[in-house]
């Protein structure tokens, strides 16, 4: 029978890579912790409205990429494909906002969308986001990228670019359509099918279609910045601002987009060096409109969400491997491995790693197991041992048998012992 395989665009993570994954989650809950977000888990599985309504029915996303099926009674579900539009039903739902309109949330889990697979890119994905409730002001915009910033930080990469714009509000963003879509007319037989039809529904999002015809024109085509209002004017600079405060800085992109309309003003990616094309690591932006418009009462928000799967990409390439707690391991004659139990019970009380062979063979396969487990330390319970209340304790760090130094203690003192080797 063909054993049955993992689906299509999705992947086991092995222990060689969830070491990794542990040890960028840990770092990365401490940002969050530093900056006061709490954290928030909503379900992988939403009303498929919800998605529709927030993310929009027009886009990619909802309209090729979820997965969509009829629940038992008939009702549409779908995985959730982005960790937004969950946080803020869950947001309205709770009245979250209702005592104190200020909160810091983020989330981290896995999304789903079906994608043609590529490096770096899977149908079960996993991003880390955090979102901002309660503020317009611009203060509020340079916490979040700071928070965006401090994320890639904290886990040591160093090689990244941010890059900011501007989406405008309802009050200039409709007038800088109207221009922009008179200058696409001009140039509409230069834009790919898909833009040609996003011209009529959703014009802003030609300026970031990656197929090379439409960047030519979208490079020519007029900017936001140059049609927004004195206060969105205002807002950018503020950000802007901020960002030069903390040393942060950031490039003007003309070209990065949200194409719907709750979102407005700041928009960020965070793009780093060394995954090609696939080089955006976070993004986010204000949505101001976005809680009112799933029937909430209205509260401007801005936020940002990280895909963990690249950045582990980054972490493998760049970054030092993660340290393994030193294992220790027991080795107990044929016979004895009643004795290991207490003995092991105590150095995992102690905080120490410790593992026996529960195969239980020989004493020379035991041995084996500990050198293809990497042991950094042996401990031998023989007759001996048992009899004289002793542990012999063997140093692996040798390649081979006959340079590994061993040594006899008291089973009294061989915590001491052994806390006082590791720290050597
Ligand atoms: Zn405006
Ligand atoms: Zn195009």
């Amino acid at each position: 029978m063909d054993p049955i395989r993992v689906i299509r665009g999705m992947r086991d993570l092995l222990p060689e890579q969830t070491r990794w994954w542990r040890w960028m989650e840990q770092r990365l809950d401490g940002v969050m912790d530093r900056y006061g977000y709490a954290e928030i888990r909503t379900p992988v599985l939403e009303h498929t409205g919800l998605f529709a309504r927030s993310i929009g029915q027009e886009t990619d996303i909802v309209a090729k990429e979820m997965y969509t099926f009829a629940d038992r009674d008939g009702s549409s579900l779908s995985l959730r494909p982005e960790g937004t539009a969950a946080v803020v039903r869950s947001f309205i739902e709770n009245n979250l906002g209702k005592k104190e309109p200020l909160h810091r949330l983020f989330y981290r889990g896995p999304m789903f969308r079906h994608e043609r697979p590529q490096k770096g890119r899977y149908r079960q994905f996993y991003q880390l986001g955090a979102e901002l409730f309660g503020s317009a002001h611009p203060s509020a915009d340079v916490e979040i990228i700071e928070v965006a910033v401090g994320c890639l930080q904290a886990i040591g990469l160093t090689d990244f670019s941010l890059e900011l714009n501007t989406q405008g509000c309802p009050v200039c963003r409709p007038g800088y359509r109207e221009q922009l879509t008179a200058y696409l007319r001009e140039h509409e037989r230069q834009l790919c099918t898909d833009c040609r039809r996003r011209l009529a529904s959703n014009p802003l999002r030609v300026l970031d279609c990656k197929q090379a015809a439409c960047t030519a024109v979208a490079e020519a085509a007029p900017h936001l910045l140059d049609h927004a209002c004195d206060d969105c004017r205002q807002q950018f600079d503020q950000v802007r601002a901020g960002l030069e405060k903390l040393g942060i800085g950031g490039r003007l992109n003309h070209r990065m987009v949200r194409g719907l309309d709750y979102y407005n003003r700041t928009t960020f990616e965070l793009l780093a060096a060394g995954l090609g094309a696939q080089n955006a690591v976070a993004g986010g932006g204000r949505y101001d409109g976005l809680v009112e418009s799933m029937g909430g009462i209205p509260t401007p928000a801005v936020g940002f969400a990280a895909g963990l799967d690249r950045i582990v990409l980054l972490l493998e390439q760049q970054v030092a491997e993660p340290e393994r707690p030193p294992l220790l391991f027991i080795a107990a004659q044929p016979g004895y491995w009643l004795e290991t139990l207490p003995l092991l019970q105590q150095l995992r009380q102690a905080g120490f790693t410790a593992v026996n062979d529960v195969r239980q063979g020989s004493f020379k396969s035991q041995l084996k197991r500990a050198d293809r487990l990497g042991a950094r330390l042996v401990l031998l319970l023989g007759q001996d041992e048992i009899e004289q209340g002793t542990v012999t304790i063997k140093d692996m760090q040798a390649p081979s048998d006959s340079e590994r130094k061993q040594w006899q203690v008291e089973r009294g003192g061989l915590l001491q012992e052994i806390g006082g080797f590791l720290e050597r």
